[in-house]
């Protein structure tokens, strides 16, 4: 595999505490996304590295020595891990330009979020909730938070290393072992992270890294000594996740896709607007779970908001993810590639008009110009499509730009341009886990918020708080009175 230098690294399982390789080779390549070249064979784990790796976390969690380590020694183990991946934040960053085509000053960006994640669970252990006790018949009754068990991680290919760190670092905090299972397509950061966690030194068992494709993820989901799934990634195997998961009844964080709009108002900044059209278009090459899905915009400023995206859209220099003037990359893999642009055309067949007029490198890579779709009803778009394509729907009131914005299943963001009282009363219309008004980042409106998603888009919460309570169960004890008798 290509590792940050650009040489060849050998992909390995960790699992019983011992490197390995993972026993299958498929039969599919991961290519670098900015050239097109083969670069890796993908590689699975089999039943028996499977088989070893739930029951090695399973013994983990009975024997219980990280679980019942203090939540200040825990919080040691998690800045242990932050400083030894804090050592690899250049290779993390590197091998996931070369693999997902994000730009590297955008998974440089990403790299630090997985410092921030151990740090972030490192303080919630030094001050973790406290929930008080009860008055009970007998005295108090007591309300313990308890680690759930093995716990496996899925993570998607589109931001794998802050993904991956956001649900381990929750995951050890709370006393669980962990099994994470990163995406096929952008395995290197998750062997990188793993390496940093095995230098920081935790008691057996309790982490362990299995790579493989979404039957590796399936046979982890499905076996009922794991006791608590987090997964990110599309509908569909989230879907399979959640039917996994609901044989054993046990509790999976899903974390979905997205078709999300930016509703611009009639009293809005043209200007910021188009700005925030941009990032939600552009912001990791439109493969985010939060980028603009539908453009909605009062038929007044359509024209005029137009034009300054189309400004914008030819200023934009799509290139090699590893080049410093790239402000866009590609898409991630041909396969990918060829969705997008299936997507385009059904939009075309169905009247669609494009406006891109972002110029392609001669690069061998997966470019798709960011593309702005035109002379569609807003019900005619309401799948994700993940990559840089927005539909454009115009409305005349702020009765039907509410409708429009709530016109899919999904429920994740929602953006609102627009005066900020009139923007305040729109969005709490919208039905989207996060509403951000007047600008659109990847960054969150504060670190410590929940990153809630409604409908199609999730189920539990994400958030520094969120995703640790997650992986704990509540156990209530006290002592209990009789039934005083009823008399008539
Ligand atoms: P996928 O759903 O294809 O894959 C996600 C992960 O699940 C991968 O590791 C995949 O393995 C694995 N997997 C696939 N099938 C199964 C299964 N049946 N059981 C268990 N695991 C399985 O998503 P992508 O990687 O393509 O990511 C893109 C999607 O993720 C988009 O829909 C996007 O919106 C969503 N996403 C959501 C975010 C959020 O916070 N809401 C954030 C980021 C992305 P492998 O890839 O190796 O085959």
């Amino acid at each position: 595999m290509a590792d940050a230098q650009g040489s060849l690294m050998q992909l390995k399982n960790y699992i019983n505490n011992d490197w390995q390789a993972p026993a299958i080779t498929l039969d599919t390549q991961v290519c670098h996304a900015s050239e097109g070249r083969p670069l890796f064979y993908q590689m699975a784990s089999d039943a028996a590295q499977i088989e070893n790796a739930i029951a090695t976390a399973h013994i983990a969690h009975a024997v219980g020595e990280w679980a019942a380590l203090s939540s200040a020694e825990r919080a040691v183990a998690m800045d242990a891990i932050a400083d030894a991946i804090g050592k690899r934040l250049e290779a993390i960053a590197k091998a996931d330009a070369i693999c997902t085509g994000v730009l590297l000053k955008t998974t440089s960006q990403v790299a630090q979020i997985c410092v921030l994640a151990f740090r972030a669970a490192a303080n919630l252990l030094r001050n973790p909730p406290v929930r008080q006790p009860f008055a009970g018949p007998h005295g108090d009754v007591i309300v313990e938070r308890l680690p759930l068990g093995p716990a496996a991680i899925i993570a998607p290919w589109n931001a794998p290393s802050g993904i991956t760190c956001h649900k381990l670092a929750s995951a050890l905090a709370a006393g669980c072992p962990v099994i994470v299972k990163p995406s096929e397509w952008a395995p290197q950061s998750g062997q990188l992270i793993a390496e940093a966690v095995v230098e920081a030194g935790l008691p057996a068992g309790v982490f362990q890294l299995a790579h493989g494709n979404g039957a590796t993820g399936a046979a982890l989901v499905a076996d009922s000594r794991i006791a608590a799934v987090s997964f990110t990634g599309g509908l569909q195997a989230g879907r399979a996740v959640a039917a996994a998961c609901a044989r054993d009844i046990k509790p999976a964080q899903l974390e979905l896709g997205g078709n999300n709009p930016i509703v611009v108002l009639e009293d809005a900044d043209i200007d910021a607007a188009a700005e925030g059209i941009i990032n939600g278009i552009t912001t990791l090459n439109g493969q985010w779970c939060r980028a603009l899905g539908r453009l909605l915009v009062h038929e007044s400023v359509a024209e005029s908001l137009l034009s300054a995206v189309t400004a914008r859209l030819e200023e934009i220099r799509l290139g090699h993810a590893l080049d410093e003037a790239s402000t866009m990359g590609p898409v991630v893999h041909k396969g990918h590639f060829e969705l997008v642009q299936q997507a385009i055309a059904h939009y075309e067949a169905l009247g669609g008009h494009c406006l891109r007029p972002t110029a392609l490198p001669e690069l061998e890579g997966y470019f798709i110009a960011p593309t702005l779709i035109t002379g569609l009803a807003a019900e005619q778009a309401s799948e994700e499509i993940f990559g840089p394509v927005a539909t454009v729907h115009t409305f005349s009131d702020d009765a039907e730009a509410i409708d429009q914005a709530n016109g899919t299943p999904f429920g994740l963001a929602a953006y609102v341009f627009g005066e900020e009282q009139h923007a305040w009363k729109v969005a709490r219309g919208i039905r989207a886990g996060n509403i951000k008004i007047n600008a659109v980042s990847m960054l969150n409106l504060n670190p410590m918020a929940p990153r809630p998603a409604w409908g199609l888009s999730g189920l539990g919460d994400e958030g520094v708080v969120e995703t640790f309570e997650f992986f704990r169960g509540t156990r209530i004890i006290g002592v209990a009175g009789t039934m005083e008798p009823v008399h008539g």
